[in-house]
């Protein structure tokens, strides 16, 4: 069955997806973000995400995680609450009606996450956003990616790809492994790399051009997942979600190598450039 491919660039698209935020307008217009991750030692991560998500506009941001990163959490993002998850680790997904949820950044894989994760996922069937440790976990067993929900956002950079749908000789068997798993699973695949792609399950591919090598650090990949959760939370379909965030993602980093340079610039910088992109677009 032979369906019909489309490749666009998606610098042209980016205008026409965005929309201007309303004057009569308050807090429940624009969504409830529900960031799940962080373990010790990497709280770090649950916490660019929720300052990713409460910086792309969400109404209300909310992490949930251990206890561990309660005061980290607390400080870092006065704005966002903080919802206990377990101690050390997330053990516990509770499910908040009414919120989008970006799982995976410092999540980690102890056995008891990967269980509750697990059954998490088994009674969940609306969109999210899964990556990092939430994409690890997924691989341990291939039996897993049916539990993704439809719909999905998956955003795997190169390697967790590879665990989770196995290896490929190149680039270009690698999409096509893409489009035959977007298809199956009916999810959005976000191939993290210097040029991303977003595959879709109607078999397209966005290629994206923004960003350079500066996001080659620890921690560029949870500011993506924030922006991804923020923007589905406020109402932009799957893939509007994906086109518009892996965009600004990259266009927010060409705003931080300019101030700070590609070596110099920091995940939280381009954090704090979001406010140009914004400007940019308004
Ligand atoms: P992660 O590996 O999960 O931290 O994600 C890295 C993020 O930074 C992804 O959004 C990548 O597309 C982006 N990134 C990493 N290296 C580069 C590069 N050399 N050029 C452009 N984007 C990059
Ligand atoms: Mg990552």
């Amino acid at each position: 069955d032979e369906t019909e491919t489309k490749n666009f660039v998606i610098n042209d698209r980016v205008k026409n997806i965005f929309k201007l935020r309303d004057d009569f307008s308050h807090k429940g217009t624009y969504g409830k973000v529900m960031i799940v991750g962080g373990s010790y030692g990497k709280i770090g991560a649950a916490a660019l995400a929720t300052k990713s998500a409460l910086k792309t506009g969400a109404g209300l941001t909310f992490t949930l995680a251990p206890k561990c990163g309660y005061e980290i959490l607390q400080t870092s993002n006065p704005e966002a609450m903080f919802i206990e998850g377990g101690k050390d680790f997330v053990n516990d997904f509770k499910v908040e009606e009414g919120t989008v949820y970006g799982i995976g950044p410092g999540l980690g894989t102890n056995d008891e996450t990967v269980n509750n994760f697990l059954k998490f996922l088994k009674d969940y069937s609306k969109s999210l956003i899964l990556d990092a440790d939430a994409l690890n976990i997924i691989s341990q067993d291939k039996k897993n990616l049916k539990l993704i929900p439809k719909k999905s956002i998956i955003t795997p950079h190169p390697k967790e790809f590879e665990r989770l749908f196995g290896t490929t000789k190149n680039s270009f068997e690698r999409l096509e492994l893409a489009k035959k798993q977007s298809k199956e699973l009916e999810i959005y695949i976000v191939l993290k790399d210097h040029h991303t792609q977003i595959i879709t399950p109607e078999g397209n591919v966005f290629y994206n051009i923004t960003g350079n090598s500066g996001l080659a650090k620890g921690g560029s990949g949870d500011v993506l997942t924030g922006i991804l959760t923020s923007f589905l939370a406020q109402h932009y379909t799957e893939e509007e979600s994906a086109i518009l965030g892996v965009w600004f993602h990259g266009r927010a980093a060409e705003f931080a190598a300019e101030k700070y340079s590609k070596e110099s610039m920091l995940p939280t910088d381009v954090i704090n450039e979001f406010g140009s992109v914004f400007t940019e677009l308004n």
